[in-house]
């Protein structure tokens, strides 16, 4: 077997375990993540700070295992405070920021006639494998590429959470939180929630890996 072909194969493998997120339409091959340069990096980072986002560029890291945070942002004001995130790719960075600015809001107002306040991420950058298989591809989790989103905190008090609202009782949280998976679906090249697999049962992943997949 090709090597490039074994993260692959290792995702089959455990498919039925943990539901991998496939490997692209073309397995193997085909995929290459967007190029990186100081000029696009550059470009990217204007482009956020035009639409409102205060960010402040980080210097690229490089790790010996693998992982890295490179052409990297941290989120200063987005438009609503999101805690626990670390460093994020600009390129993750700017549609996360169009999403919590048009997204959050309007799907908040128009559920929960509500005003969101906070929310709260699982993080950004972790250096491991994809859903923390051995064995697994290094997870986009690793290269600052991909962040997790738990709950949403709004102005009157109330903390919606993927983890009790995806399949609660209220028909608003769940129609809340089903608007906002779909409409990241649309801005991000993957999207994984509770109807993905069993580890996803209490967040959204968004990543700007090999795509698109949405569920
Ligand atoms: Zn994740």
């Amino acid at each position: 077997m090709r090597p490039a072909l074994r993260p692959f194969a290792a995702c089959i493998a455990l498919l039925s375990l943990a539901g991998c997120i496939p490997a692209g339409r073309s397995p193997g091959g085909g995929w290459r993540p967007p190029a990186e340069s100081p000029e696009r990096f550059a470009k990217c980072v204007a482009m956020m700070r035009a639409e409102g986002s205060q960010i402040d560029a980080l210097p690229d890291r490089n790790f010996d295992n693998g992982c890295s945070a490179t052409s990297a942002v941290k989120l200063v004001a987005i438009g609503i405070p999101v805690t626990n995130l670390g460093a994020v790719k600009c390129t993750l960075a700017a549609p996360f920021a169009r999403w919590i600015r048009e997204d959050v809001t309007a799907q908040a107002t128009r559920w929960l006639n509500g005003y969101v306040t906070r929310i709260d991420s699982f993080g950004s950058f972790a250096c491991r494998p994809v859903n923390n298989q051995a064995g697994n591809r290094l997870s986009e989790h690793g290269r600052a590429n991909a962040i997790d989103i738990a709950a949403f905190r709004l102005k009157d008090g109330r903390r919606i959470t993927v983890k009790e609202g995806w399949n609660g009782d209220d028909p608003q949280i769940r129609g809340f939180l089903r608007a906002l998976h779909k409409s990241a679906c649309g801005r991000f090249s993957v999207v994984l929630g509770p109807e993905a697999n069993a580890l996803h049962h209490d967040h959204f992943h968004f990543d700007m890996g090999r795509g698109p997949y949405c569920r």
